[in-house]
């Protein structure tokens, strides 16, 4: 993960231990953490989410599967959003 772990832990305190989406207990669900704008370079803690996998999937593909136009336009300019 390109997430320094120093961040890791800054993005657990501000979301309490919960998916910052949709508020997923990460004791159960594992954490993952996404870059607003794709970019994964750009660990600034505004540009972060913490995240569980479902809620991240969302921001990256629509119900049909399909990547959301955003990462489709990003993915040419910068690495994609794996986090
Ligand atoms: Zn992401
Ligand atoms: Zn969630």
């Amino acid at each position: 993960m390109s997430v320094p772990i120093t961040v890791q832990r800054k993005l657990l305190v501000r979301s309490r231990g919960y998916c910052e989406k949709r508020g997923e207990d990460f004791a159960f669900v594992e954490p993952q953490i996404h870059h607003k704008d794709r970019n994964r370079e750009n660990n600034k803690m505004e540009n972060l989410l913490i995240l569980c996998p479902n809620c991240h999937s969302e921001f990256h593909y629509n119900v049909d599967g399909t990547l959301k136009k955003k990462d489709f336009d990003m993915i040419q300019e910068f690495p994609y959003c794996q986090c």
